[in-house]
Protein backbone atom coordinates (compact mmCIF):
# COMPACT_ATOMS: atom_id res chain seq x y z
CA UNK A 1 0.00 0.00 0.00
CA UNK A 2 1.40 3.69 -0.63
CA UNK A 3 0.33 5.52 2.15
CA UNK A 4 0.58 9.49 1.28
CA UNK A 5 1.09 11.81 4.06
CA UNK A 6 -0.08 15.08 3.71
CA UNK A 7 1.45 16.16 0.42
CA UNK A 8 1.46 16.01 -3.18
CA UNK A 9 -1.56 17.86 -3.82
CA UNK A 10 -2.96 15.55 -6.66
CA UNK A 11 -4.83 18.67 -9.55
CA UNK A 12 -6.80 17.09 -12.56
CA UNK A 13 -6.87 20.72 -14.12
CA UNK A 14 -6.34 24.23 -13.83
CA UNK A 15 -8.37 27.17 -15.40
CA UNK A 16 -9.51 30.48 -15.67
CA UNK A 17 -12.88 31.54 -16.30
CA UNK A 18 -15.89 33.16 -14.45
CA UNK A 19 -17.55 31.21 -10.94
CA UNK A 20 -20.86 30.12 -12.18
CA UNK A 21 -22.43 29.38 -9.47
CA UNK A 22 -23.23 30.66 -5.65
CA UNK A 23 -23.14 33.60 -3.88
CA UNK A 24 -19.78 34.91 -6.13
CA UNK A 25 -21.22 33.81 -9.47
CA UNK A 26 -19.54 35.91 -12.27
CA UNK A 27 -16.70 36.52 -10.02
CA UNK A 28 -13.41 36.22 -12.22
CA UNK A 29 -12.02 33.18 -11.06
CA UNK A 30 -8.91 30.33 -11.10
CA UNK A 31 -10.13 27.03 -10.79
CA UNK A 32 -8.11 24.46 -9.09
CA UNK A 33 -9.79 20.76 -9.87
CA UNK A 34 -8.40 18.42 -7.05
CA UNK A 35 -8.67 14.63 -8.27
CA UNK A 36 -10.47 11.99 -6.29
CA UNK A 37 -13.87 12.07 -4.38
CA UNK A 38 -15.68 10.01 -1.34
CA UNK A 39 -18.46 9.79 -3.33
CA UNK A 40 -19.89 8.25 -6.45
CA UNK A 41 -22.82 10.15 -7.22
CA UNK A 42 -24.83 8.80 -10.05
CA UNK A 43 -24.75 12.32 -12.29
CA UNK A 44 -21.83 13.23 -11.43
CA UNK A 45 -20.61 16.06 -13.82
CA UNK A 46 -16.81 15.81 -13.45
CA UNK A 47 -16.78 12.04 -13.02
CA UNK A 48 -12.93 12.20 -14.89
CA UNK A 49 -11.50 12.78 -11.92
CA UNK A 50 -12.19 9.92 -9.44
CA UNK A 51 -14.12 7.26 -11.59
CA UNK A 52 -11.54 4.18 -13.37
CA UNK A 53 -7.91 3.59 -12.52
CA UNK A 54 -5.94 6.08 -15.11
CA UNK A 55 -3.34 8.27 -13.59
CA UNK A 56 -5.05 11.37 -14.92
CA UNK A 57 -3.73 13.80 -12.85
CA UNK A 58 -0.67 15.84 -11.40
CA UNK A 59 0.99 15.65 -8.31
CA UNK A 60 2.13 18.83 -7.08
CA UNK A 61 3.40 20.50 -3.55
CA UNK A 62 1.72 23.51 -2.25
CA UNK A 63 4.74 25.60 -3.01
CA UNK A 64 3.99 24.92 -6.65
CA UNK A 65 0.42 25.22 -6.23
CA UNK A 66 1.15 28.49 -5.18
CA UNK A 67 3.10 29.51 -8.08
CA UNK A 68 0.29 28.62 -10.05
CA UNK A 69 -1.93 30.60 -7.93
CA UNK A 70 0.37 33.47 -8.46
CA UNK A 71 1.12 33.08 -12.12
CA UNK A 72 -2.85 33.86 -12.93
CA UNK A 73 -4.20 37.32 -12.33
CA UNK A 74 -7.61 36.02 -11.23
CA UNK A 75 -8.29 37.55 -7.75
CA UNK A 76 -10.79 34.52 -6.74
CA UNK A 77 -9.39 30.95 -5.73
CA UNK A 78 -12.18 28.48 -6.74
CA UNK A 79 -10.90 24.87 -4.61
CA UNK A 80 -12.88 22.22 -6.38
CA UNK A 81 -12.66 18.82 -7.27
CA UNK A 82 -13.69 15.98 -6.87
CA UNK A 83 -13.43 16.53 -3.13
CA UNK A 84 -11.00 19.34 -2.19
CA UNK A 85 -11.21 18.44 1.25
CA UNK A 86 -9.13 15.69 1.36
CA UNK A 87 -6.05 18.16 0.94
CA UNK A 88 -4.65 20.82 3.27
CA UNK A 89 -5.95 23.73 1.82
CA UNK A 90 -5.05 25.76 4.35
CA UNK A 91 -1.21 25.29 2.94
CA UNK A 92 -2.28 27.02 -0.50
CA UNK A 93 -2.68 30.59 0.65
CA UNK A 94 -1.15 33.27 -0.99
CA UNK A 95 -2.05 37.28 -0.25
CA UNK A 96 -4.37 39.16 -1.95
CA UNK A 97 -6.64 36.37 -3.32
CA UNK A 98 -9.98 35.04 -2.21
CA UNK A 99 -10.19 31.41 -1.78
CA UNK A 100 -13.65 30.05 -2.00
CA UNK A 101 -13.65 25.66 -1.29
CA UNK A 102 -16.65 23.70 -3.28
CA UNK A 103 -17.11 20.78 -1.51
CA UNK A 104 -19.68 17.59 -0.89
CA UNK A 105 -19.78 18.41 2.86
CA UNK A 106 -19.05 15.00 4.14
CA UNK A 107 -15.68 16.02 6.09
CA UNK A 108 -14.87 18.69 8.76
CA UNK A 109 -11.94 20.02 8.04
CA UNK A 110 -10.47 21.00 11.13
CA UNK A 111 -10.34 16.89 11.90
CA UNK A 112 -7.73 15.19 10.74
CA UNK A 113 -8.66 12.52 7.52
CA UNK A 114 -7.51 9.47 6.52
CA UNK A 115 -9.13 7.55 3.76
CA UNK A 116 -8.73 4.76 0.98
CA UNK A 117 -9.49 6.37 -2.69
CA UNK A 118 -8.24 3.75 -4.44
CA UNK A 119 -6.98 0.33 -4.23
CA UNK A 120 -3.97 0.94 -3.07
CA UNK A 121 -3.60 4.33 -2.41
CA UNK A 122 -4.69 6.17 0.97
CA UNK A 123 -4.51 10.10 1.53
CA UNK A 124 -4.38 11.30 4.88
CA UNK A 125 -4.18 15.08 5.78
CA UNK A 126 -3.84 16.58 9.36
CA UNK A 127 -6.57 19.16 10.58
CA UNK A 128 -6.92 22.33 8.88
CA UNK A 129 -6.25 25.40 10.37
CA UNK A 130 -9.79 26.84 11.49
CA UNK A 131 -8.09 30.37 11.72
CA UNK A 132 -7.21 30.14 8.10
CA UNK A 133 -9.81 28.28 6.64
CA UNK A 134 -12.68 30.47 8.40
CA UNK A 135 -11.36 33.10 5.40
CA UNK A 136 -12.63 31.42 2.89
CA UNK A 137 -15.62 30.98 1.58
CA UNK A 138 -16.94 27.51 1.68
CA UNK A 139 -19.94 26.72 -0.38
CA UNK A 140 -21.24 23.30 0.85
CA UNK A 141 -23.17 20.93 -2.08
CA UNK A 142 -25.23 18.10 0.14
CA UNK A 143 -26.00 15.36 -2.26
CA UNK A 144 -29.86 14.65 -2.40
CA UNK A 145 -31.49 11.24 -2.65
CA UNK A 146 -31.07 11.23 -6.74
CA UNK A 147 -27.62 10.68 -6.02
CA UNK A 148 -27.89 8.14 -4.26
CA UNK A 149 -25.40 9.02 -2.05
CA UNK A 150 -26.01 8.99 2.00
CA UNK A 151 -25.64 12.10 4.13
CA UNK A 152 -23.14 12.40 7.02
CA UNK A 153 -25.24 14.13 9.61
CA UNK A 154 -22.14 15.40 12.23
CA UNK A 155 -20.58 17.46 9.21
CA UNK A 156 -23.33 18.61 7.76
CA UNK A 157 -24.51 20.20 12.05
CA UNK A 158 -20.51 21.63 11.17
CA UNK A 159 -21.53 23.16 8.36
CA UNK A 160 -24.90 24.81 9.02
CA UNK A 161 -23.55 26.26 12.12
CA UNK A 162 -20.25 27.48 10.47
CA UNK A 163 -20.58 31.33 9.57
CA UNK A 164 -18.15 30.96 6.92
CA UNK A 165 -20.26 28.52 4.24
CA UNK A 166 -23.07 28.40 2.58
CA UNK A 167 -25.35 25.44 1.26
CA UNK A 168 -25.80 25.15 -2.43
CA UNK A 169 -28.35 22.39 -3.42
CA UNK A 170 -29.02 21.09 -7.20
CA UNK A 171 -32.88 21.08 -7.61
CA UNK A 172 -34.80 19.30 -10.47
CA UNK A 173 -38.60 19.97 -9.28
CA UNK A 174 -40.42 20.69 -6.64
CA UNK A 175 -40.12 17.75 -5.09
CA UNK A 176 -36.34 18.02 -4.94
CA UNK A 177 -37.23 21.67 -3.09
CA UNK A 178 -39.31 19.47 -0.31
CA UNK A 179 -36.29 17.37 0.11
CA UNK A 180 -33.83 20.43 0.33
CA UNK A 181 -36.13 22.09 3.12
CA UNK A 182 -36.25 18.62 4.82
CA UNK A 183 -32.81 18.82 5.23
CA UNK A 184 -32.88 22.42 6.39
CA UNK A 185 -35.04 21.88 9.17
CA UNK A 186 -32.98 18.84 10.51
CA UNK A 187 -30.10 20.73 10.15
CA UNK A 188 -31.62 24.38 11.31
CA UNK A 189 -29.90 26.02 8.56
CA UNK A 190 -30.57 29.57 7.74
CA UNK A 191 -32.10 30.12 4.75
CA UNK A 192 -30.08 33.31 4.10
CA UNK A 193 -27.14 30.65 3.53
CA UNK A 194 -29.32 28.89 1.19
CA UNK A 195 -29.08 28.37 -2.63
CA UNK A 196 -31.02 26.45 -5.02
CA UNK A 197 -29.68 25.85 -8.65
CA UNK A 198 -31.36 24.32 -11.47
CA UNK A 199 -30.05 20.94 -12.79
CA UNK A 200 -29.16 20.33 -16.58
CA UNK A 201 -26.55 20.94 -19.08
CA UNK A 202 -28.17 23.17 -21.46
CA UNK A 203 -29.57 26.61 -21.65
CA UNK A 204 -33.03 25.75 -21.82
CA UNK A 205 -32.78 23.50 -18.56
CA UNK A 206 -31.50 26.46 -16.98
CA UNK A 207 -34.67 28.98 -18.20
CA UNK A 208 -37.81 27.66 -15.36
CA UNK A 209 -39.15 30.76 -14.17
CA UNK A 210 -41.94 28.81 -12.83
CA UNK A 211 -39.03 26.69 -10.53
CA UNK A 212 -37.22 29.71 -9.73
CA UNK A 213 -40.72 31.33 -8.43
CA UNK A 214 -41.00 28.62 -6.21
CA UNK A 215 -37.78 28.77 -4.75
CA UNK A 216 -38.26 32.36 -4.12
CA UNK A 217 -41.54 31.65 -2.43
CA UNK A 218 -40.11 29.49 0.18
CA UNK A 219 -37.72 32.19 1.16
CA UNK A 220 -34.19 30.25 -0.40
CA UNK A 221 -31.84 32.40 -2.71
CA UNK A 222 -31.56 31.62 -6.14
CA UNK A 223 -27.71 30.16 -8.21
CA UNK A 224 -28.19 31.01 -11.56
CA UNK A 225 -25.41 27.97 -13.67
CA UNK A 226 -23.63 30.70 -16.00
CA UNK A 227 -21.39 27.99 -17.17
CA UNK A 228 -24.33 26.11 -18.18
CA UNK A 229 -25.94 28.99 -19.87
CA UNK A 230 -22.92 29.95 -21.89
CA UNK A 231 -20.79 26.98 -22.28
CA UNK A 232 -23.06 23.96 -21.66
CA UNK A 233 -20.78 21.06 -20.79
CA UNK A 234 -17.70 22.14 -22.07
CA UNK A 235 -14.45 21.33 -19.93
CA UNK A 236 -12.39 23.80 -18.68
CA UNK A 237 -14.97 26.82 -18.09
S1 LIG B 1 -19.36 14.76 -4.58
FE1 LIG B 1 -19.16 15.98 -6.44
S2 LIG B 1 -17.29 15.24 -7.45
FE2 LIG B 1 -17.87 13.72 -5.89
S3 LIG B 1 -19.07 12.20 -7.03
FE3 LIG B 1 -20.52 13.68 -6.14
S4 LIG B 1 -20.83 15.25 -7.75
FE4 LIG B 1 -18.99 14.06 -8.28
Amino acid sequence: MIDILETPFFLNEHFESIQGEGNYAGANSLFLRFHFCNLTCSWCDSKFTWFGNERNYVEYSSNQIKAIITSHQAPHIVLTGGEPTLYRLDKLVVANKKFHVESNGTFIPTEPLEIAVRENLTIRRDAMNEAIISQFNWVISPKLSNARQKLNDRSLRFWAQTSYSIFKFVVRNTDDINEVETIVNKFSISSFKVYLALEGQTLESQLKPSLVDEIVKRGYNYSPRLHVMLWGMQRGK
